[in-house]
């Protein structure tokens, strides 16, 4: 099965680069020939609103709609957690992008903090062997509040910052920031996509 990382903005090389090392054939994904050929997707950190407006160029808004609801896989990052949230409070920072809403979460763009209060925290995700994970913060959106249709999957002390809903993660850190491969095969695997 192929890996498709969403490529339009943001930290799409990061992804690609983590996925090359865990699976055989990882793709970018631009259009929607592209997303018919994966049977997972990523979605990078990077700029929520400029992601959202290039996946509506591209045509790609109804198509990747439509896999979500048909169960694709996905895991999201960051600026891809927004993308999915079922509700954004209003943040500080400008406007909102329009969401896909199918991750049961209320989310807060940019709540840790402008890009100089970047940090990075051990994050404990469940089902991963070892240490805690080096959690890579960057303007990062803050899960306010989890909704019954979301399950938690990784926390910074007390605090959610990663969720599922059947094979739709999203984590509110960066795990192609570090180069600990864990969090990228493991999804994988619990999706079936590798192993
Ligand atoms: N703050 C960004 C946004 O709102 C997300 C930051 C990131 O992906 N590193 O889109």
């Amino acid at each position: 099965m192929k890996v498709g990382v969403l490529a339009l903005q943001g930290d799409v090389p990061e992804h690609l680069g983590v996925l090359r090392r865990v699976v055989r054939s990882a793709i970018p994904v631009r259009t929607p020939a592209d997303l018919a050929e994966v049977g997972a997707l990523f979605l990078p950190g990077g700029e929520s609103t400029a992601i959202a407006r290039l996946i509506e160029e591209a045509g790609l808004w109804g198509p990747l709609q439509a896999r979500i609801r048909n169960g694709l896989p996905v895991l999201a990052t960051c600026a891809g957690l927004i993308l999915l949230a079922r509700e954004l409070a209003p943040s500080a920072f400008g406007r909102d992008p329009p969401t896909f809403g199918v991750l049961d979460v209320r989310v807060r763009r940019n709540d840790y903090g402008a890009q100089r209060e970047s940090f990075e925290a051990p994050v404990v995700v469940d089902g991963l062997r070892g240490p805690p994970f080096p959690g890579v913060f960057i303007r990062s959106p803050r899960i306010l509040e989890v909704g019954p249709g979301a399950t938690p999957v990784a926390r910074r002390g007390e605090e959610v910052v990663g969720v599922r809903a059947g094979p739709v993660w999203g984590l509110a850190f960066h795990p192609e920031l570090s180069s600990d491969l864990r969090v990228h095969r493991h999804f994988l695997e619990t999706v079936g996509a590798v192993g």
